[in-house]
């Protein structure tokens, strides 16, 4: 008997560096630093890929997108996470709700929020009300505290359709 419900969890951390955009669930930030990484380094949108991915089954996100194929240089996640959404529909599911939990010492995150669920919401196909994006900071603890990378985990479900 196959369960008709399929919970994903995903993770992601990148290195802060300086002459880079920042990027955080698809929403580009004024900042004078950004990620380190071999597409935009969304951290965010990376996290959520990797939930659900794994929510299906399937492979993590270095699978699909490999730091080694030129094809994925500067890409943007949004991209990636629309081609999940299609390797997971390809597999008979469809998204019921996601929840993410993003860890920044810094930029402020709050003001973008809205716009960083709209455009999950535009990849993903859920509606705003099935998005959950948090923010906070690291309280000064540790790397991400000290603002030297950015953090971020994800849950999803998928249903059987
Ligand atoms: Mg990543």
């Amino acid at each position: 008997m196959s369960p008709s419900l399929r919970i994903g969890h995903g993770y992601d951390i990148h290195r802060v560096v300086p002459g880079r955009p920042l990027v955080l669930g698809g929403v580009r930030f004024a900042a004078d630093f950004g990620l380190e990484g071999h597409s935009d380094a969304d951290c965010l949108t990376h996290a959520i890929c990797d939930a659900f991915l794994g929510a299906a089954g399937l492979p993590d996100i270095g699978h699909f997108f490999p730091n080694t194929d030129p094809a994925w240089k500067d890409a943007d996640s949004q991209d990636l996470l629309r081609r999940v959404m299609d390797e997971v529909a390809a597999r008979g599911f469809a998204p019921v709700n996601l929840d993410a939990t993003l860890i920044a010492q810094k930029p402020k995150i709050a003001p973008q929020l809205a716009a960083i669920k709209a455009a999950l919401a535009r990849a993903t196909g859920l509606g705003v009300e099935a998005i959950g994006v948090k923010a906070t900071t690291n309280e000064g603890i540790g790397d991400i505290g000290r603002g030297a990378a950015i953090a971020a985990y994800a849950v999803v479900l998928l249903a059987a359709r």
